[in-house]
């Protein structure tokens, strides 16, 4: 590894002892970038204890600090992008170009929202009581930190991934335990090299190194309030298992199949491109890669010649070349998975027309491939490929798309590409999925506004911008009542006069008809004394129009 990568990471970052070790593989030569030690059970401990001590102050301190840190960590990632995305193309294999438009930049963007919007977010929210008999009191939500979070996180995006989730976790006044994926275990030191260099204060972030044993000993940490994970989603669901025996919150954002569209009217060239980029960016392995396309029946084949045509364009080779297109599959895995279910589809009839091997002997690089004559009793249509595969169908009419679209365990993203507004919005309200995209693909997972995640299987929770903070607090409602009042209408004692009063106040406040509500109020009167000493006058004269 050259020397200026490991300026990024300290492997001694600790004193962690280790019964195992992680080895970092280059995936383009497959050579040992790095052996690191696992931390045992003694430094994960140390890690939660780091957090929990943190966490006492660090939930306290003012907005400003928090901005004041985001600015600093922003300032410290525009200062080492390059060298930042060139671990990230030497660990995980994705072109250095990528790395930055995709990890970086995103990264970037998303510190400047919160320093620059976050604070809004999640000011406190004054609102009234609903009900008349509660009206004389003062509502509001404060958004609380949770405590420690565990962020747990996968290999595809080694920094941006679990950057954002620490980010978020930290900006809302929570203490993060983050285990980066094994596979990838450089980029996520590399992250906590960074908040040690501009002296962010101790124990607010604690990377640990591990396998799933170490992500399990997260989950059902007697101190971890929630878990954010990112992965696949036989991991999600166990997690969400663990995570019940300690009803802890869990986000989980999970795989994908997500389906591209293409319509009759669909500008073909701005549609090729962008699908070309959908399913082959980071060689496919993105949650919302493109991985099932469907063009209309009328404009297959010339969709199918433009992207035989762009893709041959594609450049495969050396992901720290800035000219590079698709660099190798980060691990050998991942590349048989790949390729079994191409060989499947093959003896299923499907028709490879582009792709299809593997291009070098060294590193785990696959081409991009582009099939046709698939199904959906396939698994590369079904199951996650994760891989730099487009496999194409056709279809006649929308309904059927949608249906096609649908079909599937998954619901994370999804894309339609026309000209006509009507029927884009008839897409997004049938397609079952957490983003829905017309005429681009992927992005939006760079995008700080847009709220990240999926249904179905894709996962429960949501993260990134507003929505995405909302999920990392304790969303606690408070009722202020500075009143001088000794008694309320609904406290004891419990009496024949309140039981016929809490009877008709259901009439009097949402009677169907004027009539009806005029006739429970009369009821009250006799017992005006006992509302006004419990309810108040002005509070019922202010409120009078709710009950006609
Ligand atoms: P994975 O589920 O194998 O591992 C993810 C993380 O969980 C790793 O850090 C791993 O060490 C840890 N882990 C594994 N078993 C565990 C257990 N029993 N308890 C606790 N932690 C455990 O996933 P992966 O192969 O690293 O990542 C690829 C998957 O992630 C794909 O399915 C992809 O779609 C999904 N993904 C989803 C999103 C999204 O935002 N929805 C983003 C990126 C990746």
């Amino acid at each position: 590894m050259a020397a200026n990568l490991f300026s990024l990471v300290d492997i001694n970052l600790d004193d962690r002892r280790s019964k195992g070790v992680i080895r970092s593989i280059n995936p383009s030569n497959e050579q040992i970038l790095a052996e690191i030690p696992e931390s045992d059970i003694e430094s994960v401990e140390r890690a939660f204890e780091g957090a929990e001590k943190a966490f006492k102050t660090w939930s306290k301190t003012a907005m400003s600090a928090r901005i004041e840190l985001l600015e600093k960590l922003k300032n410290l990632l525009l200062e080492k992008a390059e060298s930042m995305a060139e671990l990230i193309a030497s660990e995980q294999g994705k072109p250095i170009s990528e790395a930055i438009l995709v990890e970086i930049l995103p990264a970037i963007d998303a510190l400047d929202f919160y320093i620059n919007r976050g604070e809004k977010l999640i000011q406190t929210l004054k609102v009234r009581h609903w009900q008349v008999l509660f009206r004389e009191k003062k509502g509001y939500y404060r958004f609380d930190p949770l405590g420690i979070v565990a962020v747990i996180s996968p290999w595809n995006y080694p920094f941006v991934i679990p950057f954002l989730d620490v980010v978020a976790s930290l900006f809302v006044g929570n203490t993060v335990v983050l285990k980066p994926s094994s596979t990838t275990p450089l980029v996520g030191l590399a992250i906590a090299q960074l908040f040690k260099e501009f002296d962010a204060p101790e124990g607010i972030l604690n990377v640990v190194i591990g396998r799933s044993a170490v992500g399990e000993v997260l989950v059902k940490h007697p101190k971890t309030s929630a878990i954010l994970f990112t992965g696949s989603v036989e991991t999600g669901k166990r997690i969400m298992e663990m995570a019940a025996s300690g009803v802890k919150k869990v986000i989980l954002e999970l795989g994908g199949k997500d389906p591209a569209v293409v319509m009759a009217d669909a500008d073909l060239e701005r549609a090729a491109n962008g699908i070309v980029w959908g399913a082959f960016m980071n060689a496919g392995q993105t949650c919302a890669s493109i991985e099932r396309v469907y063009v209309h029946e009328d404009v297959f084949d010339k969709f199918l010649e433009l992207v035989i045509e762009k893709t041959k364009n594609l450049t495969i080779g050396d992901p720290l070349d800035a000219e590079t297109d698709i660099g190798p599959m980060t691990t050998a895995f991942q590349r048989k998975l790949v390729e079994s279910h191409l060989r499947e589809a093959v003896e299923s009839g499907a028709e490879v027309v582009l792709g299809g091997k593997r291009p070098f002997d060294k590193g785990y690089f696959f081409e991009p491939t582009i099939l046709t004559g698939v199904t959906h009793s396939m698994r590369i249509m079904r199951d996650e490929t994760f891989g730099p595969t487009m496999p194409i169908m056709k279809f006649r009419t929308l309904d059927e798309a949608i249906a096609l679209a649908n079909d599937t365990s998954y619901g994370l993203t999804a894309s339609i590409w026309t000209r006509d507004p009507n029927v884009a919005r008839k897409f997004v309200e049938n397609v079952d999925a957490g983003t829905i995209t017309v005429n681009d693909h992927v992005f939006s997972f760079g995008e700080p506004e847009g709220a990240w995640g999926g249904v179905k299987d894709s996962g429960v929770g949501r993260t990134h911008g507003r929505f995405g903070l909302l999920e990392l607090v304790n969303l606690k409602f408070v009722s202020e009542d500075f009143t001088r009042r000794k008694t309320q209408f609904w406290w004891y004692p419990y009496d024949s006069e309140l039981f016929k009063l809490a009877k008709t106040a259901g009439f009097a406040l949402y009677g169907k008809s004027f009539g009806v509500k005029i006739k429970a109020l009369t009821k009250f009167v006799p017992h005006l004394q006992r509302l006004i000493s419990t309810t108040g006058m002005w509070n019922l004269i202010k409120n009078f129009k709710r009950f006609v």
